[in-house]
């Protein structure tokens, strides 16, 4: 384990969080600072840095990172009315967090994705 990986610490339940859903592969959980009324981080269980780590070998995992998101997406009532899925990568991605994580947010409407586009 890598003792400065926050969300491998959510993982083990070293740190606590409300937990969403949770497998052998994937971790679902409030983001403690939410940006909308449904704000959910999907994280695989073991650390992949950004998706500049990712390897082919990941394809499998990361498909389910979407497949959560589309489960609580239903379970949390924001299916129907849409949602938004962001991941960021790096200093210009805004990524501020080294595990990557799946954005799931929704419950208002979002407005555009970035201004002016
Ligand atoms: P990013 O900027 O894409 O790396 O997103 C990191 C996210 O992690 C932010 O939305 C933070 O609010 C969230 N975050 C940081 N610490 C925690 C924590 N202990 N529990 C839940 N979410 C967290």
């Amino acid at each position: 384990m890598n003792k400065d990986d926050l969300f491998e610490k959510i993982v083990s339940g070293e740190i606590a969080a409300n937990i969403l859903y949770q497998d052998e592969f994937v971790t679902a959980f409030e983001d403690i600072n939410p940006q909308a009324p449904v704000h959910v981080l999907i994280v695989p269980n073991r650390n992949i840095p950004t998706v500049n780590a990712i390897k082919v070998e990941d394809e499998a995992l990361l498909g389910k990172l979407f497949l959560v998101a589309k489960k609580l997406a239903r379970e949390l009532n924001i299916a129907e009315d849409g949602y938004r899925l962001i991941v960021n990568c790096n200093e210009n991605g805004g990524q501020d967090v080294f595990h990557l994580h799946m954005h799931l947010l929704g419950g208002k409407r979002l407005g555009r994705m970035l201004p002016n586009i």
